[in-house]
């Protein structure tokens, strides 16, 4: 690539090489302030309007309607594992459900149970994390659930929704972690009362965690909730109850000012459904060398997860040799082994081309 090499990293991840080069001219004197915006304070002029315009550029990249805060918190997505039932639900005995679809889904279900009355409606273990329920309707809901939780995009299984279940609460709302898709596709952010995304895959550094709330959801958290895990703390207070991650928020900034630039999120779409499509094409022309083990309707744009047929050894081979050729971070998450992909938005073509060019010569190599 631009810079001798190809980062397939799950996050953090590669980030646009012009928001780089913006963020580095920006660095030492902010726009003839002679401050860097890491050193300013965060109630002055310059970090006010950065951050309010990251937040303008991203309501306008999602078409996020006016029912819906926008937050930049801190913690993680990790986090949000706690702060969603908290502020969802009235008490810990208030019923939750989750589509448990990988070892995400799987940890924000373990952490609502601490808060809400959790249960699994949906698990796709049995299957290893490849799968997603075909039909919505096999996902036995509860009735009286204050939420239905899914994994939009599970990064290590690289299982994808390509479409959303609607929660049977009529009351109740859907929560979505989309922590890594997020702003890769066009969302209709109505169906959701929840989304919240670490910014550290698609749109930025680690160290901010976006939510999107449906407004009225905001203002009826558990009389337990930490004071920073209320959305009402984040929402009355546009993100600076406290000090936020100043630098964070500056950078998603950058990146939804390119993502705009791009033509929006239909245009990424399908920048990544052309880049998915070459590899998840290549693994399986490959005779059956590489495979990847998702439901062919479910596989992510995103992660790409495979193994090779003929073992371990000769996947740390591959990890290896394509580290040599500066196609770096290939190796598969630690608890699953093989290897994975991930291509997130700002992942070029290019490096996918070159991917799938050493995937066949790879092949071809040691038959
Ligand atoms: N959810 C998903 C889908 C993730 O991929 C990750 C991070 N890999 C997390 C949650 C946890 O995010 P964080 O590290 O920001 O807490």
């Amino acid at each position: 690539g631009e810079r001798g090499v190809y980062n397939f990293a799950a996050g953090p991840a590669t980030l646009p090489l012009s928001v780089l080069q913006k963020a580095q001219a920006e660095l030492v004197d902010y726009r003839g302030s002679g401050m860097s915006i890491m050193e300013m304070s965060h109630r002055g002029k310059e970090f006010d309007a950065a951050i309010k315009k990251a937040e303008a550029d991203l309501r306008a990249l999602l078409a996020v309607p006016d029912t819906h805060e926008v937050l930049f918190l801190q913690g993680g997505a990790t986090t949000q594992f706690a702060a969603a039932p908290l502020n969802l639900c009235a008490s810990s005995s208030d019923p939750a459900d989750f589509v448990v679809s990988g070892s995400w889904s799987d940890k924000a279900f373990k952490e609502a149970k601490k808060y809400s009355a959790a249960s699994v409606a949906w698990s796709g273990k049995a299957a290893k994390y490849t799968s997603l329920p075909a039909d919505f309707g096999a996902i036995a809901q509860n009735p009286d659930a204050r939420f239905l939780h899914i994994c939009s995009n599970e990064t290590i299984h690289g299982v994808e929704f390509k479409d959303y279940p609607e929660p049977k609460n009529k009351s109740g709302v859907l929560v979505a972690d989309m922590s890594s898709n997020f702003c890769s596709k066009p969302v209709d952010v109505s169906r959701f009362g929840l989304i919240y995304a670490g910014a550290q895959k698609n749109v930025g550094p680690s160290g901010v965690t976006i939510a999107i709330v449906r407004k009225d959801l905001v203002g009826s958290a558990q009389p337990i909730t930490p004071v920073m895990l209320d959305y009402k703390t984040h929402a009355d207070n546009a993100s600076l109850y406290n000090t936020p991650p100043c630098f964070a928020i500056y950078i998603c900034g950058l990146v939804f000012e390119d993502l705009l630039a791009q033509g929006g999120l239909a245009e990424v779409e399908k920048k990544n459904q052309h880049k998915a499509g070459i590899l998840y094409d290549t693994i399986d022309a490959s005779g059956g060398y590489f495979i990847c083990p998702v439901d062919k309707p479910v596989r992510s744009l995103m992660n790409v997860p495979f193994t090779l047929a003929k073992g371990a050894d000769l996947e740390k081979q591959f990890i290896a040799e394509a580290a040599k050729e500066g196609m770096l971070q290939l190796k598969g998450h630690r608890s699953v082994g093989g290897v994975r992909a991930s291509i997130y938005n700002a992942m070029p073509l290019s490096g996918v081309e070159k991917l799938v060019a050493f995937m066949k010569d790879f092949q071809a190599r040691n038959p």
